[in-house]
């Protein structure tokens, strides 16, 4: 009675990418499919919500796609639990926190519902059936690097001045973001071509709770007020996304700073339209209609009865998760006309029309 129970995953010896003529639809055609998504905290989550109800229902499936939003975590366990009762097939599920949905994740697995960890890994489970994302790890590479490119490029020879801020420590992606950005901003910390003067580098001491922007601007005021007085310029700024990128811009432009060099993701409007401008240094695109596509291509082949393709695993912290990592592209005002060409309307915005 001690032994482990199998673990449980959906593949039924499917080879990935074999055209699984001969393999039995797993569920109907018409199935429920549930999308369990964080809070609005950036924009690609909205666009992923109206993206999974029409790519999905285009598909014949009956999509329910909810928010936990303000009600975090418990709200999330809520929604998971009605949606596994309600007789979904598939769960894709972007955690508020990946650690916090055991009791969930063990449910489906003992109703033979397929789980996808959408965006952000879900962690410590063996009941992960598979994960799809952006590389995360990459997306913070090219953060770090962005940042020693756009210190050189606007503000000419070092040593400069900067400061780091993290996303929400609750969310997955937080930390491969920072290590990916550390990797290499460290060495450049470290030969002091990079002061951080409010002494703030590790990850916990530049979190974000809930990715919100009113808590970098907070720890911002209080950063530029009693470590960059008298004229003391902040020179650039890591970020790891936009939203929180235009709020550290704005405590930057209150303290009588000018626009530090910065980073960011998810090519939001406003930020596109900055860096057309020459202002935010720097995005990250990670377009969300092909990330939603190619979620939903998974759910086709899992009801085919095939096994999606992946190209790679990811640790959880239990399992190795079947991975499809899709690649992240760097925008800075050197591309930006020319990186948003398969969506209209950050094209125009990017080409000012
Ligand atoms: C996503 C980012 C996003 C952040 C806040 C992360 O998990 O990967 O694209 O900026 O959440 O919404």
């Amino acid at each position: 009675a001690l032994a482990l129970t199998g673990c449980g995953r959906a593949e039924t010896g499917a080879t990935p990418g074999s055209d699984g003529g001969s393999a039995a639809a797993a569920f109907p055609a018409d199935a429920k499919i549930g999308i369990s998504l964080p809070a609005k905290t950036s924009e690609n989550w909205v666009l992923a919500e109206n993206l999974f109800n029409k790519d999905l229902s285009a598909a014949g499936f009956k999509p329910s796609v909810q928010f936990a939003g303000d009600g975090g975590a418990p709200t999330q366990q809520q929604q998971i639990d009605a949606m596994i009762t309600s007789g979904v097939k598939v769960l894709v599920i972007g955690a508020v926190d990946g650690k916090q949905l055991g009791t969930q994740l063990a449910n489906a697995k003992a109703q033979g519902v397929t789980v996808i960890a959408y965006d952000r890994l879900l962690q410590n489970s063996k009941n992960v059936d598979y994960y799809i994302a952006y590389d995360n790890e990459k997306v913070g590479e090219l953060q770090g690097q962005a940042l020693l490119d756009g210190l050189k490029d606007r503000k000419g020879k070092g040593p400069y001045n900067v400061e780091l801020i993290a996303g929400s420590a609750d969310d997955a992606n937080s930390k491969p973001f920072f290590e990916g950005a550390m990797k290499v901003l460290q060495p450049k910390i470290d030969d002091k071509t990079l002061t951080v003067s409010s002494g703030q580098t590790s990850q916990s001491q530049v979190a974000t709770q809930g990715w919100d922007p009113k808590n970098v601007q907070q720890r911002f005021e209080s950063i530029l007020s009693a470590n960059y007085k008298g004229g003391k310029k902040l020179d650039g700024v890591l970020s790891p996304n936009d939203t929180l990128a235009r709020a550290a811009m704005l405590s930057a432009k209150n303290a009588g700073q000018s626009t530090p060099v910065i980073t960011g993701q998810d090519s939001e409007k406003e930020s596109v339209k900055s860096i057309a401008a020459g202002v935010q240094y720097s995005t990250i695109n990670k377009d969300t209609t092909s990330l939603v596509e190619k979620t939903v291509g998974m759910i086709k082949d899992l009801q085919a009865g095939k096994d999606p393709a992946t190209t790679s695993t990811a640790n959880n912290g239990t399992v190795d998760v079947k991975t499809l990592y899709l690649d992240p592209v760097l925008v800075t005002e050197a591309n930006v006309k020319t990186a948003y060409k398969n969506d209209p309307d950050l094209d125009a915005i990017a080409n000012g029309k």
